[in-house]
């Protein structure tokens, strides 16, 4: 891959001036939104294989104007604080954006997962959550972690338990991360929400027909060819659903040792069950070592779903998708994002279409402060009233409803039903805002910059109204 000249952080920033300039936001609040409130560095030993090992650690608190803060942890041996602090200011923007309640941070491990073994990895993650617990930097109250890149239920619940174990009369303590298991406090629809969250995001594109016209495209997401790198977590739920639920067809997908192209449709879950069993997309049929040529293919949609800077002004003028949507963060360039604009490609940016994973995990945050599971106290009752009211309306009109029907009308919603449709809401509504917010303005060019307008808008109103 060419080198890269612009960085991610400045990517993030260029796109807020941007934003900023339409907005008319004062120079002294543009600066104080802009800039990372604190970021915390720790370098912690653990003694592993009868030697030291230290490891380097980041949280990074972006904006504080609503707490508790928020955003994920990631593992990675590539991460660094320029890296951080640029995902930690996409969690303000993206949080102000689908409105949930917090404010914005973001943490990394310096660490390549895939070299320690699993009790290793959960030593490492307790230290490194007993760092983060002496400064408030976990907590349900101040800062609440999620997983991302690289770790996943597994850690958010050794940290949860870690919490707990540090702080054992605190009540709310699950609620101190959230992507925990279901066992652990966590909540039905969790592990698969940015997946779907790409799939809601894409369905309420597909109800907007000028946005997909001014790319070229018509009709819905059935027949699309789609193209998806990375089948981790994200890019393999959203490749599922979009394949199996809307008949979109998976033409391409590129992992970390080469790519899988079929035509007719790749199988998804066969696809993905042999990335676990094998480590990697090698060896599964339509494989090909060159990559490159996958992200450049022909297709409809591309998903970019495994890191950031992967189109760049570099290779921006040989993507042929006609809509990108970014489920990974900070995936295009602002460089490549106005090359790729110029040439009428429909861009959803990540700070709405990848915001499904914080939508749910607020819901789980909520749930834990609660203490009672969504659903439980409403669902029966609503089976006994739509009950009531199918016995009226057979009464009334003298002939029963068909039984086939009859348990699917009465069911009430479980937490599940409950956490999708929220979600769905979420999404559509944060795609109708943000689309009409383009439609308004002709000085508005895309998507991104409407959305990251209407994020400042509602972050300037929150500063005024904390009277800084
Ligand atoms: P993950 O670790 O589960 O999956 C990432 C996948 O990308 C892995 O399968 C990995 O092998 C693959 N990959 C890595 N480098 C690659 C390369 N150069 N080419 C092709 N594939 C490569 O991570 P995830 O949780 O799915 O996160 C992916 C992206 O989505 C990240 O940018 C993350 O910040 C973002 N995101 C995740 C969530 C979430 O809920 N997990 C929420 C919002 C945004």
């Amino acid at each position: 891959m060419a080198k890269q000249t612009e960085t991610f952080l400045h990517s993030v920033e260029k796109m807020f001036d941007q934003a900023a300039d339409l907005v008319g936001v004062s120079d002294d609040l543009r600066h104080k939104i802009k800039v990372a409130n604190s970021t915390y560095t720790v370098r912690f030993g653990v003694r592993l294989r009868n030697k030291l090992f230290t490891f380097t650690g980041y949280r990074s608190v972006h904006s504080e104007h609503r707490e508790p803060v928020k955003g994920g942890i990631r593992y990675s041996p590539h991460a660094d604080q320029n890296e951080v602090e640029a995902l930690a200011a996409l969690m303000t923007y993206k949080c102000a954006l689908v409105e949930a309640p917090f404010g914005g941070s973001k943490g990394a491990l310096v660490i390549d997962p895939n070299e320690w073994e699993e009790h290793e990895l959960e030593r490492i993650t307790r230290r490194f959550t007993q760092e983060l617990a002496k400064r408030s930097l976990i907590s349900p109250a101040q800062n609440v972690p999620a997983p991302d890149m690289g770790t996943g239920e597994r850690e958010m619940s050794w940290m949860a338990d870690e919490y707990k174990r540090l702080y054992p009369s605190e009540i709310n303590g699950w609620g101190c991360v959230t992507g925990k298991p279901v066992s652990k406090g966590g909540i039905r629809g969790r592990v698969e929400a940015t997946g779907r969250g790409i799939q809601y995001a894409l369905r309420e594109a597909f109800r907007h027909p000028k946005d997909i016209e001014w790319a070229g495209l018509s009709g819905t997401l059935k027949g699309k060819r789609v193209v998806v790198q990375g089948l981790g977590n994200v890019g393999y739920h959203a490749a599922q659903f979009l394949s199996q639920e809307d008949e979109s067809i998976i033409v391409g997908v590129m992992e970390r040792d080469g790519a899988v192209v079929d035509l007719e449709g790749i199988d998804i879950d066969g696809l993905h069950k042999h990335v676990h069993d094998n480590g990697g997309v090698k060896g599964f049929k339509g494989y090909t070592p060159d990559s490159d040529s996958v992200l450049t293919m022909d297709c409809d949609i591309f998903i970019p779903a495994a890191m950031e800077g992967v189109i760049t002004e570099n290779n921006a003028d040989s993507i042929r998708a006609k809509v990108i949507i970014e489920a990974a963060n900070g995936p295009i360039t602002f460089t490549a994002n106005e090359m790729l604009r110029q040439r009428q490609c429909l861009i959803i940016p990540d700070l709405y279409a990848n915001a499904g994973g914080v939508t749910v995990s607020y819901f789980e945050w909520v749930k834990n402060l609660s203490h009672i599971r969504f659903g439980r106290m409403q669902r029966r009752e609503h089976e006994r009233q739509t009950l009531n009211m199918v016995e009226a309306i057979e009464e009334m009109v003298g002939s029963k409803f068909p039984a086939n029907h009859l348990e699917k009308i009465i069911e009430g919603p479980t937490e599940l039903d409950l956490v999708r449709s929220g979600l769905d809401d979420v999404m559509r509504e944060g795609y109708q805002v943000i689309s009409q917010k383009w439609a308004s303005d002709s000085r508005i060019p895309d998507l991104r910059t409407a959305a990251m307008m209407i994020a400042l808008e509602r972050i300037q109103d929150s500063y005024d109204s904390l009277g800084i």
